[in-house]
């Protein structure tokens, strides 16, 4: 059957009805099409906006990153290159001269600091600003004095300048001679003028190896030793201080490992009673056990101090010196134990807590302990020196202030403190036979000390001359190579029976 020719009307509807869906759907097509091409158009518009913004975050990021990188690189006060950013370029220098033929010639790379000192007095007279500006003009001179020697300064710590530059010996020597002069120049702030005073310490690339580290250490070396010296005065590492620091850096090596060996032992010295005596007493020295001798402390306290190492070394050395002592106090032989203390430790806020747990530990009567502090700690701070000692003084602990007449104390400084004895030094005690106004001189100190009710000891004493004739001007207790050195607990408990024979010779003279 074929097709009509004229469709019918319901195909016609059919059609008309699909056409319509069609046109509905092709609508509704549209308007998505329209909706997402807006939401298109309004994403496109955000990420433009976001890259924008993106790309200005980018720039904060990067002028802050320049900015942070020139403060890492210059000092703010004086403009001179930081100590880090010093020591790399110092670091590519060395090693570029390595690489060069540079080693076959005269000509090596130096490093040189310079320390300025007594600037605590600097600003104390000239204020912060005053003392800022010390440091600007001086940072000038050394900038311009680098300027025309291919190297460069920087500012190395608080005080602490340093440039490095290519030169021979004999050229750096000129160098250094005509910076130290022209660092002396005067400066005038607020209508004063001011001179600073300084240190300088030089090290080579020859010497070092051009290796970056041995140098730095050799110049702290030298820098260390120039540092002692008080006028203004310079040093040049060399063959001689190879050797010397050589010696240290074993030096250090054997203190470690001492210290983790527990091999720092005390020894004692006896102190003898002028009269009524039937004890001694004992002042605990560090001794240090090597190489078939033994070291005295002023050969290693120091280098011990500078590790760090000390503190823990003195804990050790304490509580051995309680431990050995608290027997023969209890048997009534010792009265007291006499330690010496760094005038640093003395301030230091836990040390009263620290010495209590010590006590505690090793059952020590902390009235039978003396604690012997150098005359210059009472010039420091004497309000907080004044309060520790009070304190100590609460735990029955007696101070006595050693090397008397040596420092800078002033006897009304003394007056105000609660001390209980003060140790004459031996540089007074030695002049006493041959020295009238060394008599004199310890006659008075005696008569003050009873006045204000503190007991005296002579150090140092070394003849039966001197014993008799301190014991004549009125001093409580001598201690000497006449009664003997300090030894080891063994030797003392064999040397007990004479010492104390001694002092009951002394009590029937
Ligand atoms: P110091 O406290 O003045 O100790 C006295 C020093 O003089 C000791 O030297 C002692 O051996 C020495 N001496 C004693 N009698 C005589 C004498 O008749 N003639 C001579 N020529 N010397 C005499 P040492 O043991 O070498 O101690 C030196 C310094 O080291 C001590 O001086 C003290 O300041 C310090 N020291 C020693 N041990 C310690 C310690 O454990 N801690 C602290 N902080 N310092 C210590
Ligand atoms: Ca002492
Ligand atoms: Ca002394």
């Amino acid at each position: 059957m074929t097709e009509p020719l004229i469709p019918s009307a319901e195909t016609l509807q059919a059609l008309q009805r699909r056409t319509e869906r069609e046109k509905s759907a092709r609508k509704v097509a549209e308007k998505l099409l329209e909706q997402k091409s807006l939401e298109l158009y309004s994403a496109n518009q955000a990420l433009q906006a976001a890259q924008a913004e993106l790309k200005s975050q980018i720039n904060v990021v990067e002028s802050e990153r320049d900015r942070i990188k020139q403060i890492a690189i210059t000092d703010s006060l004086t403009k001179l290159t930081t100590r880090s950013a010093f020591l790399e370029n110092l670091k590519a220098h060395l090693l570029g001269h390595a690489l060069s033929n540079a080693h076959h010639s005269e000509t090596e790379l130096w490093l040189v600091v310079i320390r300025l000192k007594k600037f605590k007095r600097v600003n104390e007279q000239l204020g912060q600003i005053g003392a800022d500006k010390v440091l600007q003009i001086t940072a000038q001179r050394l900038a311009q004095f680098v300027a025309d020697k291919q190297g460069e300064a920087a500012r190395f710590s608080g005080t602490e300048f340093a440039f490095y530059c290519p030169a021979t010996k004999p050229q750096l020597q000129t160098y250094l001679d005509q910076l130290s002069h022209c660092l002396s120049e005067t400066i005038a702030i607020n209508n004063r003028a001011y001179i600073v005073e300084f240190s300088i310490a030089a090290g080579g690339s020859k010497l070092t190896d051009n290796n970056a580290d041995t140098l730095r250490t050799a110049v702290d070396h030298v820098l260390s030793k120039v540092r002692r010296s008080d006028r203004n005065s310079l040093m040049i590492y060399d063959e001689v201080e190879r050797k010397g620091s050589r010696f240290r850096k074993q030096l250090e090596d054997e203190i470690r490992i001492s210290l983790v060996n527990q091999e720092f032992i005390p020894w004692f010295q006896p102190i003898l009673y002028s009269r009524d005596a039937r004890s001694i007493c004992l002042e605990a020295l560090a001794r240090w056990p090597k190489h078939g001798g033994v070291i005295r402390p002023d050969q290693f306290i120091p280098v011990a101090h500078d590790l760090g190492v000390w503190p823990e070394i003195d804990k050790q050395l304490f509580v051995t010196a309680c431990e050995q002592v608290k027997p023969l106090i209890d048997q009534g032989s010792v009265t007291d134990l006499s330690v010496n203390v760094s005038p640093l430790q003395l301030i230091m806020p836990d040390f009263i807590s620290g010495l209590k747990r010590l006590l505690a530990d090793t059952k020590f009567p902390a009235d039978h302990l003396i604690l012997e502090i150098t005359e210059d700690v009472l010039i420091e701070d004497v309000a907080t020196i004044h309060s520790q000692i009070q304190r100590l003084h609460a735990l029955g602990i007696k101070i006595a202030v050693d090397d008397f007449g040596t420092g800078y104390s002033n006897l009304k400084n003394l007056i105000d403190l609660p001390i209980d004895t003060v140790k004459i030094d031996r540089s007074l005690v030695m002049d006493i036979e041959r020295d009238n106004r060394a008599t004199m001189l310890i006659s008075t100190l005696v008569q003050w000390a009873r006045a204000i009710n503190v007991s005296v000891v002579a150090e140092g004493v070394e003849t039966e001359t001197q014993a008799i004739l301190l014991r004549a001007l009125g001093c409580n207790r001598l201690q000497g190579y006449y009664f003997g050195k300090a030894m080891s607990v063994k030797h003392l408990k064999r040397e007990l029976p004479r010492l104390l024979e001694a002092a009951e010779f002394r009590q029937r003279a």
